[in-house]
């Protein structure tokens, strides 16, 4: 193990010295791949120098998503404190069902459980577990509402033709999950949104009410708390009114930007968070954690046992419910995704984490500033997201992002709304400064004029 981990220790420090280097690398075109790397596994072992240079070569060629240069998923950057609590993790290879394997670690995820609960309002009600991700977290929501909507679906399986409602920029694990248990991808009600890409909570209730004449049995609301493309806030007090009306449970997908929550100049934009029935965060997002890191939380105690508990001699076999985490989980074996967030949190303090939140809209500021400021471009992301969607010229959003991909000079994406389709910048990497994003479009724009004709054609 010691030789291994002074390997690990070489091998992260010169990725480190290459991304301050170079913050991008050359993409390796997919049907290359297996000529340029040796990917190979053999029936004979690979010795140790030839092992650690196919390593090295193998690192140093994958996408840099820590570096300032990247800016094209809902995550990015690395915060050594959280990095350093998944080490640790990875070291102790807990599996956190039960208090027996995990010991210790039981408490690390109560405590997070614990605040967060007390953030988003739901207080000592509040119970939750770390999912593999914010789609898995909304699966789990997703069958909390149907298993309260009808206890006998757990037992007989579904029965009736039930309905759930999402916005059209809700997340895609809306619709999978819906045909994960068993509701049906047909069963799922795009509700429209308005000019900002929030859901409209008439047309909900609208939509509602037809299906309650038509016979289908309502059942669940996703509302979104930072929506994929454009960062948009569903108005939760005014859909959490449409629930209670109808007895349908809420469940609030902050999985994107739910970490408003941690920052009292943002936190207004999850307003109401407390009517809604479970809500999910991931901090590999906002927060800057390594992936996974997603926290669901609901203030039902009885509806997350209900669906996710299991009697098992082979396993419980010592302590109460409430330390045998295995008891309110997705799965069985759970890899330690607390530490992570908790051995930052310890370090920076609630304020830290506020610290990092407010940063990204800081950063979301200086690119909107700039955009305005600057005729060349088109804006067409609102205030109060970390989502800066625009356009630069008359360039086709696809055919920039690519380019600039290919020859590893910046990595963003796009997206749509309304038909539109434009670049979008994500400023989730707090560890950006405001001379990171100003380079961004520094960048951008000297391709773009080196290869302006190409561009366009
Ligand atoms: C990213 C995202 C998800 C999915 O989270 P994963 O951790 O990638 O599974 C769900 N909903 C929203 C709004 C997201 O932005």
């Amino acid at each position: 193990m010691q030789k291994d981990l002074e390997l690990f220790i070489q091998l992260t420090q010169e990725l480190l010295e290459h991304e301050n280097r170079k913050g991008a690398v050359e993409a390796i075109p997919s049907n290359e791949l297996f000529e340029k790397i040796d990917l190979e596994l053999r029936d004979e072992p690979t010795l140790d120098e030839e092992f650690t240079n196919q390593l090295r070569k193998l690192i140093l060629n994958t996408p840099r998503t820590a570096t300032e240069l990247f800016f094209n998923q809902l995550f990015g950057g690395r915060i050594g404190k959280a990095v350093l609590g998944d080490l640790l993790a990875v070291m102790l290879n807990n599996s956190m069902y039960t208090y027996k394997v995990a010991g210790p670690q039981v408490g690390v995820e109560k405590e997070i459980i614990r605040n967060v609960s007390n953030l988003c309002g739901y207080g000592d009600a509040g119970v939750g577990t770390i999912a593999p991700g914010g789609s898995m977290s909304n699966l789990m929501a997703m069958i909390m509402g149907r298993d309260k909507y009808d206890p006998k679906s757990r037992i007989d399986g579904v029965n009736s033709k039930m309905t759930l409602y999402t916005s059209e920029n809700s997340h895609y694990s809306i619709p999978k999950n819906a045909a994960f248990i068993g509701i049906g991808r047909k069963q799922v009600r795009y509700v429209k949104s308005d000019d900002k890409g929030r859901m409209i909570p008439e047309e909900l209730d609208r939509m509602i009410n037809e299906d309650l004449e038509a016979g289908h049995s309502p059942f669940f609301v996703n509302s979104t708390a930072g929506t994929t493309v454009l960062g948009a806030f569903d108005p939760i007090p005014e859909i959490s009114k449409i629930c209670k009306k109808h007895n349908i449970w809420l469940h609030v997908d902050g999985a994107y930007c739910g970490s408003v929550i941690f920052s009292h100049k943002y936190r207004h934009l999850v307003d109401g968070l407390h009517l809604s029935d479970s809500f999910s965060v991931n901090a590999h997002k906002m927060l800057g954690t390594p992936l996974t890191c997603s926290i669901i939380l609901t203030k039902h105690r009885d509806c997350i046992y209900t669906s996710f508990s299991n009697e098992a001699d082979y396993l419980y076999q010592t302590d109460e419910d409430d330390f045998n985490l295995g008891k309110t989980s997705l799965q069985c074996g759970r890899r330690n995704d607390a530490l992570k967030l908790w051995t930052l949190w310890k370090s920076v303090g609630t304020k830290g984490l506020e610290e990092i939140v407010d940063q990204q809209f800081h950063l979301a500021d200086v690119a909107r500033d700039y955009i305005k400021s600057n005729p060349n471009y088109t804006l067409y992301s609102f205030e109060d997201s970390v989502s800066i969607c625009f356009n630069y010229k008359d360039i086709p959003a696809q055919t920039l992002c690519t380019k600039l991909y290919q020859e590893a000079k910046l990595v963003v994406g796009y997206g749509q709304f309304k038909g539109q389709e434009f670049i979008r910048l994500v400023t989730v990497n707090s560890t950006n400064k405001d001379e990171d994003i100003l380079n961004f479009f520094e960048i951008l724009e000297t391709y773009a004029k080196e290869e302006l004709q190409e561009l366009q054609a």
